[in-house]
């Protein structure tokens, strides 16, 4: 027997099992196109095996309302076809196991608060920079919801002083994703993130703006680490600048661990929202 664990993202599905230590014996990569052709492929994959339980970390907005009509559906994703998807229910349907159930980030601050760089501390917020921006907070073990999940990536910043650009969330134009996800980078520039040179004046603006939600999530919940994934943090030169913009913005005012240790990437590499969601399935089927 072995848990399931599926980090659905909004360009591709990883599906894996794992064994009782969280090792994956096996993994797959689908391709995230419509609901019908996408789970088909995942019910491929784990229809060889017999599961304990399945662990699901997604893309949002999802519903995780316990007391909801709609618990675990995926809600109001601006992604085609997926709006008011009945994930979870589906997944019943086929296996009749234990369904964990969170968004992909939660899912990430968890594997890597058990297994990854905050195994030794309390607290952790796990923040994606990728096609869109989100995070997690995990602290004594818990994932932190409220009335539903956090939507860190969509708090709103100042503009940086030397920049046009006005931002492209269309909800709030100036938040965090708005300005610093890879589609802003790709926007403001005409190309995408990974074409640009390690000088060019967006990463100063990139890790001015990601700074400043850190600053603000740290006087906000005073978590233990920071742990900061996703495609535009593949850019190494951008976390000692994150670290210096956040010395200048938090400008002393709370102490904080050493910001090398404090401001790091994923202990478990592109690996952390599996594992996590693996560990989830064990919680569930205990
Ligand atoms: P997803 O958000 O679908 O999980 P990623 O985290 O890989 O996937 O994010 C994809 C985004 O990250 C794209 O906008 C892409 O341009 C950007 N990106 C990927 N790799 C890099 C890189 N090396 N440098 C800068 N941006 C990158
Ligand atoms: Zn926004």
């Amino acid at each position: 027997m072995y848990y399931g664990g599926i980090e659905a993202g909004g360009t591709k599905f990883v599906c894996a099992i794992s064994n009782d230590k969280f090792e994956i014996i096996e993994r797959v990569s689908i391709p995230t196109t419509t609901p019908n052709e996408t789970i088909s492929q995942v019910f491929n994959f784990f229809d060889q095996y017999q599961l304990k339980s399945i662990g699901i970390g997604s893309f949002g907005p999802i519903d995780v309302n316990k007391d909801s009509k709609t618990y675990g559906f995926i809600t109001s994703t601006p992604k085609q076809g997926w709006q008011n998807y009945n994930f979870v229910g589906d997944i019943k349907k086929r296996y009749n196991v234990p369904v964990a159930w969170t968004t992909d980030v939660n899912a990430a601050a968890y594997g890597e608060s058990k297994k990854g760089n905050a195994k030794s501390q309390k607290s952790c917020i796990y923040l994606t920079v990728g096609t869109g921006v989100g995070g997690g907070f995990v602290t004594n073990g818990d994932i932190i919801d409220g009335y539903g999940h956090p939507e860190m990536g969509h708090i709103i910043l100042k503009i940086h002083d030397q920049d046009d650009f006005k931002g492209n969330c269309p909800y709030h134009s100036n938040c965090l994703e708005g300005l610093a996800a890879g589609p802003a980078i790709e926007k403001r520039n005409n190309k995408k993130g990974q074409d640009l040179g390690k000088d060019d004046k967006t990463w100063e603006f990139v890790s001015y703006y990601i700074a400043q939600a850190l600053v603000n999530y740290t006087l906000t919940v005073r978590p233990e680490i920071i742990i900061l994934g996703g495609g535009v943090m593949k850019q190494e030169h951008l976390l000692p600048l994150i670290r210096e913009q956040f010395k200048a913005l938090m400008n002393d005012y709370v102490e904080t661990p050493d910001l090398e240790s404090y401001i790091v990437s994923p202990g478990l590499g592109d690996n952390a929202g599996i594992t996590g969601s693996l560990i989830l399935a064990a919680d569930k089927a205990e």
